[in-house]
């Protein structure tokens, strides 16, 4: 869409243009008023040209190349923007003066040569030494110059192709920079002198001011258009992350952007642990050996601790001389891979520098300020998600735990319950839940108070916590009644499990505010899908073997399916009742 801007430049420069072509000028007034309307007809189409761009919304460069595949469809949009800049400048200089050719030639680094970028007719050489005197001087110089054929040297024949000269050919060239560089020229050839007006070589020199400057206008609109692609992606990842699901889905996201973003042979991502030295490797992209993503490393005198530490990016391509640390992630780790460049930019979680994002080469080709800018830039999206993150971790585990006791309450256990069995009977494996009541707990609770009570269900807690692997599940139940789901276990296995939990509590010395308590539990087992494969019914069979350990004394275990239950150490012989 066209702005109102350009419209109106646009239409100024159509009512301009024509007064150029009037007929010779008679009068100076009359050149003078040539030139100024000219000024106007170049300073209108530039407005058209490069309506929007404005310096102040440059954010950083990128005249590295974090991704060549990132870069192609903008590239594309802004050759065309420069294939229609050349074609302008074209145009102008045929309406100047039809018996005008022109080419544009800019110095080609790789390749020792200036190259054609376009010309009018085919007249020009389409590659010339980058030493030919005649584009060196017009590239180097401050203003036009104008050349004819008698006066230059053999380089005119690098630069024009073969024809026999008679001599009052003529060259006007103009130098064109870059980045307030000199990097090539524009030069215009007329078949005899006679046919240079007077003006021409301001022209010429005008038009190529004009090219310089759209040149630079260019290379903004790309960085600009750079920019904003980043940031939609960056946005897009960050919006399409769903906090409440797992953490995976996140690492995949940051994962797969950073691949298109910057090369690496590792990226990392850590956040430091609370109230701890130890930061935990939350995702590894790339070589893995010397780290995993789920390990740990301290923050202290290590390369990967150093943007938390210090609170700053670092950037280096030969880290061992410019960190004195004592290692990548472990002091010594250099031996496991030779990794030479890093660049690593601090992650502000919850107002507090708590994460890094770190890329590491083996190579000395570093980073270069532009992927410096573009992580921190995506370092500074991370704070948002990651805070959001961890504050909803908290409250989900605030809201699936008991207070009291912090284990699983009903509700969350039955959830984990749920899960649990889908997942048994998927993998075709055994569950056991067993279910443990305090025995005449009530008496604590009359005869010492609440308080006294809330200790021993929060000993009693720890125990049963401790007593099983960390993949198992354990919740508290009801008020004084805990449930815990062991893993790919079955009965038998089980047994000696609860039987160390039923002992470890009647051998506790409880002991708070000067008072000394013993206490015993009841515990009964039940196993999926053998005694049977409904969770209901699972819950019902555990209970009643608990309530049968309770009829037999208590502080015993009965397995649902046994007869015949008796005192402990030997298990319960079940009944149905
Ligand atoms: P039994 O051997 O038959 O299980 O007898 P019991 O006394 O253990 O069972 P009962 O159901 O009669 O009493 C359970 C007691 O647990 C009653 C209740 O006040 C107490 N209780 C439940 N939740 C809490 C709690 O959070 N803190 C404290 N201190 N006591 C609790
Ligand atoms: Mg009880
Ligand atoms: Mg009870």
């Amino acid at each position: 869409m066209l702005t109102i801007r350009r419209t109106l430049a646009i239409l100024v420069a159509v009512l301009l243009f024509p007064v150029l072509f009037l007929p010779q000028p008679e009068s100076s007034l009359f050149v003078l008023l040539k030139i100024c309307l000219f000024g106007a007809v170049l300073f209108t189409l530039y407005l058209a040209v490069f309506p929007e761009v404005s310096l102040s919304d440059i954010q950083f460069l990128s005249s590295g190349e974090p991704s060549e595949n990132v870069n192609k469809t903008i590239r594309k949009e802004v050759g065309k923007e420069y294939d229609g800049l050349i074609d302008l400048i074209i145009k102008i200089v045929e309406s100047v003066n039809p018996k005008y050719n022109m080419a544009i030639y800019i110095l080609s680094p790789g390749s020792q040569s200036f190259a054609v970028q376009k010309s009018s007719g085919s007249l020009f050489s389409p590659e010339v030494n980058q030493e030919n005197e005649i584009l060196h001087s017009v590239t180097n110089s401050t203003s036009g110059v104008v050349i004819q054929r008698k006066d230059a040297g053999e380089d005119w024949n690098a630069l024009l192709d073969g024809k026999s000269w008679r001599g009052s050919e003529t060259l006007l060239g103009s130098p064109i920079s870059f980045r307030g560089m000199p990097v090539g020229c524009l030069i215009v050839y007329v078949d005899h002198f006679s046919e240079v007006h007077e003006q021409d070589s301001g022209i010429i020199s005008g038009l190529s001011t004009l090219f310089s400057n759209g040149m630079d206008h260019i290379e903004k609109i790309e960085k600009l258009s750079m920019d904003s692609y980043y940031l939609e992606r960056i946005a897009g990842m960050v919006s399409s992350v769903d906090i409440r699901t797992d953490d995976d889905h996140l690492w995949d996201g940051i994962t797969h952007l950073c691949r298109s973003l910057f090369s690496y042979d590792k990226l990392s991502l850590s956040i430091l642990e609370k109230d701890s030295q130890m930061a935990a490797v939350k995702l590894v992209d790339g070589m893995t050996e010397d780290m995993h993503s789920g390990e740990s490393f301290n923050i202290q005198t290590t390369l990967h601790g150093r943007p938390i530490r210090e609170k700053e990016t670092i950037i280096s391509s030969y880290w061992e001389n410019d960190y004195q640390d004592s290692g990548r992630f472990k002091p010594g780790d250099s031996s496991i891979y030779h990794f030479m460049s890093i660049l690593a930019a601090p992650i502000r979680i919850n107002g507090e520098i708590r994460g890094s994002i770190a890329l590491e080469k083996l190579s000395t080709k570093g980073y270069s300020e532009a992927d410096r800018h573009l992580l921190e830039f995506l370092a500074l999206n991370l704070e948002g998600i990651l805070s959001w993150m961890e504050e909803y971790q908290l409250l989900h585990q605030s809201a699936i735990h008991d207070g009291l006791t912090d284990l699983l309450n009903h509700a969350a256990f039955k959830e984990r319950f749920e899960e649990e069995v889908s997942r048994a009977s998927r993998f075709n494996q055994f569950l056991t839940l067993a279910v443990l009541d305090l025995d005449k707990f009530k008496r604590i609770n009359d005869s010492y108070g609440h308080l006294y009570g809330d200790y021993v269900l929060r000993t009693v807690a720890r125990i049963i916590d401790t007593s099983v692997r960390t993949i198992d599940v354990v919740g508290r139940y009801g008020g004084e009644e805990f449930a815990i789901l062991l893993i790919n276990t079955d009965k038998e296995q089980a047994l000696p499990v609860a039987q160390r939990i039923v002992d470890s509590i009647a051998d506790h010395a409880f002991s708070k505010d000067g008072i000394d308590e013993s206490m015993t539990i009841s515990a009964g087992m039940a196993e999926f899908p053998t005694d049977t494969d409904q969770i209901r019914d699972l819950i019902a069979k555990a209970d009643k073997a608990m309530y049968q350990s309770k009829s037999n004394g208590g502080n015993n275990v009965t397995c649902w399916g046994d007869a015949n239950a008796t005192s402990p150490p030997s298990i319960a012989k079940g009944s149905d009742a």
